[in-house]
């Protein structure tokens, strides 16, 4: 990734890519403290256009208040370079990683004395989990990991340091052979994926976790609205491991993973194993509105 064309934000300044450098000692290398978004920009009729970039970067703000960490840049300013960093690289669509990091100005784990920085960097980055998985669907397992309790690390934040746990999980459930992992919290009910909200329907009812221990996610209110529009109920309730397995469909949503149908949990069947009807009109309701194809939701997009 660090050697190719283009161009990075860096507080405030635009460095070609190869020289968009840290030093060794910065602050969150050694102790994760920080956060960041992960934003889509998509080809449509108009051009590229980012979706939902004021909900992402609302949620970018949250992420440092939790933390505590005041935001070098206003909305604004860090609106301005998501959309140029689509541009300057050349994008048709691609994906947008803003980051906000502290500094080598101080070590030690109070971070008091280091300065806050800024990234946003964009690429291209085609379907996470790959076409396959959003046309056929996913294996997943019940990781061995806990999602965290909201005492140990507040999962409303995008905080880097969540990510440990998400990257323990993800190579646990690789290394066993499955696409990806589910967390359940320390309760012992259904969080979610490594980097993926979960819905699952039964009887035609749209069912999600509560966002107790999962990341408040955009795609998931995306979905939400969708669903309304498409005469769905959705219900936020606690969800054991075995209502998943009994679940006539299941999906996961995120900005990188978009909506993966689930048709494997721990070796059970998901309905009949291939992604189900309801699961089907969700993507095709969010790809048109992410493609500007939904005159409704034209408001979600923002053009570069
Ligand atoms: N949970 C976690 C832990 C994530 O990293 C993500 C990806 N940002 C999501 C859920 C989905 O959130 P969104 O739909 O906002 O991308």
């Amino acid at each position: 990734m660090q050697d190719k064309d283009g161009f990075i934000w860096l507080d405030g300044h635009w460095l070609p890519w190869r020289e968009a450098r840290v030093h060794v000692l910065t602050h969150t290398l050694h102790y994760g403290y920080g956060c960041f978004e992960g934003l889509r920009a998509y080809a449509t009729p108009a051009g590229p256009a980012i979706f939902r970039l004021a909900e992402h970067l609302r949620r970018l703000e949250d992420s440092a208040h939790i933390l505590a960490i005041d935001l070098p840049f206003d909305r604004a300013s860090l609106a301005a370079a998501c959309r140029e960093a689509v541009t300057r690289n050349g994008l048709k669509s691609g994906y947008i990683r803003p980051l906000i990091f502290l500094g080598a100005e101080k070590t030690g784990v109070d971070p008091a004395g280091a300065a806050t920085h800024a990234m946003v960097a964009a690429w291209d980055w085609g379907a996470y989990l790959g076409q396959t998985a959003l046309d056929n669907g996913i294996r997943v397992r019940v990781s061995s990991y806990a999602r965290h309790h909201p005492n140990v690390q507040m999962c409303r934040a995008k905080a880097i340091s969540m990510y440990a746990n998400s990257i323990l999980a993800v190579r646990e459930a690789r290394r066993d052979g499955y696409d990806e992992a589910l967390l359940l919290d320390t309760e012992g009910y259904v969080a979610e994926g490594s980097s993926e909200n979960l819905f699952l329907v039964r009887d035609g009812e749209l069912l999600q976790p509560e966002t107790t221990s999962a990341l408040d996610g955009i795609t998931r209110r995306t979905v939400c609205t969708l669903a309304g529009e498409l005469g769905l109920a959705v219900r936020s309730k606690r969800i054991t491991r075995d209502e998943l397995y009994c679940a006539d469909e299941v999906f996961l949503t995120g900005t990188a993973a978009e909506i993966t149908p689930v048709i494997e949990v721990d070796r059970r069947r998901i309905g009949d194993g291939r992604p189900g009807p309801l699961t089907r009109q969700l993507q095709q309701a969010f790809f048109a509105c992410v493609r500007g194809e939904d005159a409704r939701h034209a408001d979600w997009l923002t053009p570069v």
